[in-house]
């Protein structure tokens, strides 16, 4: 199958204006003949379905949580870009669309990437009206500040919590569209398959997660916005709720994955302290904004940081790359400090942290002015590590946090599955090989307020109606095979729980499908993966019953469904021979260590199909063309 990404013809500045054109309307009489199912309340759920509802359709919103502002989004703490330039300090649409370009290390859409720094500003305006609290500055402009990859200051924030703020906006105009009956809200549901009839997406099958019950819904179409699956690496920043299941089981169903090998490390996390953590805690890009990276000069320096004088101290952010020191993209700061770590230089008990130092912010601007920057992160940090970052180095090293892979989109957001769309970390759109910070959250948003709204209605006026109804024998059979796979797990009844499986998967992908990769490495865990994943199905444990609420036996399906997709990432990882953004293949790299593409043989989006069982999946290439912004190796010094 080729994959056609649809870009519109025309200039880039005017794609998307052209295409919004093109598109077929829905007339707004006849949008309350359409229904659309959401799956998924994060940034990009929760827009999406407020602006579908507030259009006219009929929408129908699920989430795992008990409540859609629960989802994993509201964690996000450091801000969310935007090219309104209000620094005046050179910024412009262009350059966000050139940074993003160069920062996704060569390899997303260039048409995507434009359309998204275009409608970045009509995000902050957006915002700004739902009454989101920005940080403003002293003329009462919204303020900015920098996060890595860029030269100006073009990131919003409110403080550390920007993520809550924007989700408590979104949420707010979801909730008005359900009482004005617009939308139907079904938290706690999981979504397990997506019912397709005669090629098309036509609905879900969700399982209630309060009783048990497995329930149908049918939809003219469905739209996933589930969010990333960094957790396939057990320890991550993302929430414990995160998954892969609703994409992988639309996989299942017809739409390609691409990319499922981009995962994005990042560099400043508070480091693994034990073998009983579940969970990773991000402290914020923000913080590179005062916070000064170091580790002492001489390897095994032991002594505690206040010990250390400027001379034995390496700032090696700052000498290495003088342009954009502290500031790098996230996977260059983050193989950086893996080095220092594997030269000996690594500091605290295990030898894997480096120093994020604010000593001289403080010193310059004042504890006053560094605590309403980043109190609350401050706080965080004391309560989980019990130092005081005001008075000693903070001790950061690198950590999963975000996926830059997921299920194939065209420039519609449409997967491969017709009438199935993606929106948000679930998709694989917009950020190539690595994520800048602060752009998650452009993207979620840009998707569910500004892009689907228009592209969905351009499916739904170009297709012809069919009425299907969860009488369909399609929804019949998919709740069957729901339930089989549910009953097959609980009839096990083995040893080892579900988290010791989820465990080991999460060592076996850190260590060879990680931060570095090697082909050795990749075959080796390949291996490992399917008698893990044999294991599972022998072995585990899942007690309790199917017909009540049953935390264990949910973390089981999505166990299972990571111990499928994980051979599916280093499959991905094994075919892309090069490296690129946070795919690091040690045996592609310049002499400076850093990522080294290959554009000849692999500048491309790589999209599986899956074939069935046990069977290999199918490659596709999108070849990636770059008009605008020329292919060169990155360099941030
Ligand atoms: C700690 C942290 C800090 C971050 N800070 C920033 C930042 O400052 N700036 C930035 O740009 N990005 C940041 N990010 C990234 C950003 O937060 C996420 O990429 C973004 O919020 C994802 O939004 P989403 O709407 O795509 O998905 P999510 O917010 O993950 O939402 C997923 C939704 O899908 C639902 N769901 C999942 N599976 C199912 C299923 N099977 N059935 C039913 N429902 C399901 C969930 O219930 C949830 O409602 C941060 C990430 C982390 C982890």
């Amino acid at each position: 199958m080729a994959l056609d990404a649809k870009i519109p013809a025309g200039p880039i500045s005017q794609k998307w204006d052209r295409h919004r054109f093109e598109l077929k309307l829905v007339n707004p009489a006849n949008k309350r003949k359409f229904d659309i199912i959401v799956v998924g309340t994060g940034l990009a759920g929760g827009s999406a379905s407020a602006t579908l509802a507030e259009l006219g359709y009929n929408v129908k919103t699920f989430c795992v949580q008990d409540s859609p502002r629960r989802a994993h989004s509201i964690a996000a703490q450091g801000g969310i870009n935007a090219a309104k330039n209000y620094p005046n300090d050179g910024d412009s649409i262009w350059r966000l669309f050139y940074d993003t370009v160069k920062g996704g290390d060569f390899r997303a859409r260039e048409a995507n990437v434009y359309r998204l720094a275009q409608v970045s500003n009509d995000i902050i305006d957006q915002c700004v009206a739902q009454g989101i609290p920005f940080a403003r500055d002293y003329g009462g402009l919204l303020a900015n500040r920098s996060f890595g990859g860029a030269q100006v200051s073009r990131t919003f924030y409110a403080r550390g919590q920007t993520g809550q703020q924007l989700l408590l906006g979104a949420y707010s105009a979801l909730m008005r569209q359900v009482s004005a009956g617009k939308v139907q809200m079904f938290p706690r549901r999981e979504m397990l398959d997506v019912v397709v009839v005669n090629g098309h997406a036509k609905g879900i099958t969700v399982r209630n997660l309060i009783n048990g019950e497995l329930e149908r819904h049918a939809a003219d179409a469905v739209v996933l916005c589930t969010g990333g699956y960094g957790n396939v690496f057990f320890l991550s920043t993302n929430a414990m709720a995160s998954n892969v299941s609703a994409a992988f089981r639309a996989y299942k169903r017809g739409a390609f994955f691409a990319n499922p090998c981009y995962t994005q490390i990042h560099p400043t996390c508070i480091p693994v302290h034990g073998t009983y953590q579940s969970k990773l805690t991000l402290m914020s890009e923000s913080l590179r904004n005062d916070g000064r990276v170091w580790v002492p000069r001489n390897s095994g320096d032991k002594r505690p940081p206040q010990q250390i004088p400027e001379s034995e101290r390496d700032y090696y952010l700052e000498r290495k790359y003088p342009s954009f020191g502290n500031l790098v993209p996230r996977d260059v700061a983050s193989r950086n400090a893996k080095e220092q770590c594997d030269l000996g230089k690594g500091v605290g008990e295990t030898g894997l942290a480096v120093f994020l130092d604010f000593a001289d912010a403080i010193k310059r601007d004042g504890r006053d002015i560094i605590e309403k920057k980043y109190g609350n992160l401050f706080q965080m940090y004391e309560k989980i590590t019990a130092d005081n970052p005001y008075q000693t180095p903070m001790m950061i090293y690198p950590a999963i946090h975000y996926t830059m892979g997921g299920l194939w989109v065209d420039y519609n957001l449409m997967s491969t599955l017709p009438g199935l769309f993606v929106l948000g970390e679930a998709n694989f759109s917009d950020h190539g090989a690595n994520r800048l910070g602060a752009s998650a959250l452009m993207q979620g948003l840009a998707d569910g307020y500004f892009v689907l709204p228009y592209t969905i209605g351009g499916y739904l006026a170009g297709t012809p109606k069919a009425a299907v109804t969860t009488n369909h024998p399609a929804f019949e059979k998919s709740e069957k095979q729901v339930a089989e796979r549910i009953a097959r797990m609980l009839a096990i009844n083995g040893k080892r729980t579900v988290d010791d499986f989820h465990k080991t998967l999460g060592r076996i992908m850190w260590d060879f499908c990680g931060m570095a990769r090697t082909n050795e490495g990749l075959a080796m865990a390949q291996r490992m993966i399917q008698e893990l994943r044999e294991e599972f199905w022998h072995n585990v444990k899942v007690p309790g019953q199917g017909g009540d609420f049953n935390q264990s036996l949910e973390r089981a399906g999505r166990v299972a469904d990571f111990l499928e997709f994980a051979e599916l990432m280093v499959i991905d990882a094994l075919e892309r021979q090069e490296s690129c953004g946070g795919h690091f293949n040690e045996r592609f790299q310049t002499e400076d260590n850093e990522a080294l593409r290959d554009d000849d043989n692999f500048c491309h989006v790589a999209a599986w199909e899956f074939t069935g069982e046990r069977q290999p999946p199918a490659f596709h290439k999108e070849p990636l063309s770059f008009e605008h912004v020329q292919l060169s190796q990155r360099s941030y010094k």
